[in-house]
């Protein structure tokens, strides 16, 4: 595995990592300058932007778009409300055509508000992920299947290990044109037993998408917002590098910290300092 010293090329910016407190063009200008090869966007900040002009900037900048963050949650008490989440996903896929991004990340959803019936919930996200396909084929915009660690199954992702999300994958698009795949983010699964079967299964099925890092702090204070840097925590960031890329992803390391007390509270210039230091040294 290459080091990725002096290879920030090689590495991409979620722009939640710094927290969005500034506007998308400033972020983005941000983690050109600190030279970082890529960024992965969200749509509140693209929607409160001028879509041409970022498509423009990132073109110019010639950053690669590592994601665009991301679908709106599938599952849903009736089924108008499940059809609004399908088109809102349908005009995010247009967004994530027009900034170039290499997938559309999808985190899911949880359960229902009152409902018990996690396999329903679950049947729902397989349908609205279904009717995404053709479109995204249509648009060039692979989807990316992010399962999230099980503490959010309840409210963000019924999809909670990479097997899981390859099994969607193999059930709703089983012929091979690989619009769907996953996303592998430390963060969520790094805990997992199965862990290198899954990466490796997936690396065969050509589904890894994206690879996002962080960190897990043991003694994590907040279940959303306490995401550690890499090097901070205990995740082996170097294995798991080289598990996915032994699989033959080839794509950026992207990072992503949410970190409302320690990292959003810091420079931006600072925390992308920080971010490059440590992609170089333990990642
Ligand atoms: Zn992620």
């Amino acid at each position: 595995m290459e080091s990725l010293r002096g290879r920030l090329n090689r590495c991409s910016i979620n722009t939640a990592t710094l927290g969005h407190r500034e506007p998308l063009a400033v972020t983005i200008d941000r983690i050109a300058r600190a030279g970082f090869g890529g960024v992965a966007p969200w749509r509140h900040e693209l929607d409160a932007a001028n879509l041409q002009d970022i498509a423009k900037q990132i073109r110019a900048l010639e950053l690669t778009v590592t994601g665009y963050c991301r679908s709106t949650y599938f599952p849903a008490e009736t089924a108008a409300e499940r059809l609004a989440a399908i088109e809102s996903n349908m005009r995010a896929l247009q967004q994530a055509a027009e900034i170039g991004a290499q997938c559309f990340v999808l985190v899911v959803g949880g359960l229902p508000a009152g409902s018990r019936d996690l396999p329903v919930a679950r049947e729902q996200v397989a349908e609205g992920i279904a009717a995404l396909c053709d479109e995204a084929g249509r648009l060039g915009v692979r989807l990316a299947i992010e399962p999230l660690h099980p503490m959010y199954a309840a409210d963000r992702s019924v999809i909670n290990t990479i097997q899981q999300a390859l099994m969607f994958c193999q059930t709703i698009e089983p012929d091979g044109t690989r619009v769907l795949g996953v996303a592998i983010d430390i963060y969520h699964c790094w805990w997992d037993p199965q862990l290198s079967e899954s990466i490796q299964a997936a690396g065969e099925a050509r589904r890894i998408f994206a690879y996002h890092v962080s960190d897990w702090l043991p003694n994590t204070r907040d279940m959303l917002l306490d995401r550690g840097m890499m090097g901070d925590g205990v995740v082996d960031l170097e294995r798991i590098r080289n598990l996915v890329e032994n699989a033959g992803y080839r794509g950026l390391v992207e990072v992503e910290i949410f970190s409302k007390e320690r990292w959003w509270t810091t420079a931006p210039d600072e925390a992308l300092q920080m971010c490059a230091n440590r992609l170089q040294s333990v990642c």
